[in-house]
């Protein structure tokens, strides 16, 4: 009964994997007014990517902002596939609120 309902559990964990929606992005000049779940918005006001803004996955209703610039500390890089999918790296954590801990990776939240 123990290893049924740890599989039962996979199966659920993976379920949700699959059928949450996915992110998108949109490239903007500007902090967005406001922010729609499941949007990763990329500013960039020169040549390189300055952040990347989008609302914490958990629900909590916070905005999170990540740096992508190199002189500043800590940094994020983001990749696009071919499919269009966004993946942010190293994993995003809030340290306060929620305390959310979770990579991005092609347009899913993948809880850590
Ligand atoms: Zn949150």
């Amino acid at each position: 009964m123990k290893l049924l309902r740890s599989i039962a559990g996979w199966f659920r964990q993976k379920y949700s994997y699959y059928s949450q929606p996915k992110f998108n992005f949109e490239v903007v000049e500007n902090d967005p007014e406001s922010i729609p779940p499941q949007k990763i918005f990329i500013i960039k006001e020169g040549v390189q990517p300055d952040s990347l803004i989008f609302k914490c996955p958990c629900g909590c209703g916070a905005d999170i902002h990540l740096n992508l610039l190199k002189d500043a500390k800590p940094r994020w890089h983001f990749k696009i596939n071919k499919r269009g999918n966004i993946s942010i790296y190293p994993s995003v954590r809030r340290t306060k609120g929620c305390q959310s801990h979770f990579y991005l990776s092609n347009g899913r939240v993948d809880w850590v």
